[in-house]
């Protein structure tokens, strides 16, 4: 099964990536991930990309294609997490793989700006232990959200592996925050729209109940949508 997550940023995308991999077995590809990790790698190219994810634009295609195919190589079964986000990603994506399903998560910008600036993640780049000091209980336009925080067990250490908890640079520029919403918001919609146009089954959820909720209604959605197949 080949599936694409798109949500904006904040909205837990990875953590139901994640929760989904295990689920179906698939192969977890975050491309996020794989940027930072290449710029842990400390080359010509790492100070290139550390560029761009510093100042919250999308990494020039070529960098991020090559990556991806790299990933994708020999895989029949994956989600594929923060790809494709333009026009030019969606074409080479389609020249090697027929998507199934896509899941597109849904939340208003208030909300993800509140969970951005709460986020902690592992300091351990093989972990990938993610939690949120932010306590929302709030209606907008209709849509109610209670999430609550999802805190580590002893005090700003990962329970997974122990290691410092720590927030993401990137996530703490305000500025940079709201040009990656921004930016999800115009490039993403096209891509969106190409993949209804192929008529490609949709599983669409609001971000707004703790992760096993979400991930429960997106595994009826699947469900639902692998059952009409
Ligand atoms: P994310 O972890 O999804 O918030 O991505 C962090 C940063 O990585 C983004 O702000 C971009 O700079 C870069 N990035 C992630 N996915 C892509 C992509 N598909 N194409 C280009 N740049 C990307």
């Amino acid at each position: 099964m080949k599936l694409l997550i798109f949500g904006p940023q904040g909205s837990g995308k990875g953590t139901y990536a994640s929760r989904l991999a295990e689920s179906f077995g698939l192969k977890k590809i975050t491309v996020g991930d794989l940027l930072r990790a290449e710029i842990k790698k400390g080359t010509d190219l790492s100070a290139l990309i550390k560029h761009y994810v510093e100042r919250g634009e999308l990494v020039p295609d070529d960098i991020t294609i090559a990556l991806v195919k790299k990933e994708l190589e020999d895989v029949e079964n994956f989600i594929l997490d923060g790809f494709p986000r333009d026009m030019r990603q969606v074409e080479e994506l389609d020249k090697i793989a027929k998507i199934d399903v896509v899941i597109k998560i849904n939340a208003h910008e208030e909300i993800l700006l509140e969970k951005i600036s709460a986020r902690w993640i592992c300091s351990n780049p093989k972990c990938d232990g993610n939690y949120n000091t932010a306590d929302i209980h709030k209606t907008i336009d209709g849509i109610e959200y209670i999430l609550p925080p999802l805190l580590p067990k002893n005090d700003m250490m990962c329970d997974k592996c122990g290691s410092k908890l720590v927030q993401r640079e990137d996530d703490l520029n305000k500025e940079a925050l709201k040009r990656r919403l921004k930016i999800y918001e115009e490039q993403t919609k096209p891509v969106i729209e190409h993949y209804r146009r192929l008529g490609i089954p949709f599983v669409e959820v609001w971000m707004n109940r703790p992760v096993d909720v979400v991930v429960e209604k997106i595994v009826e959605g699947l469900k639902e949508v692998l059952k009409k197949r």
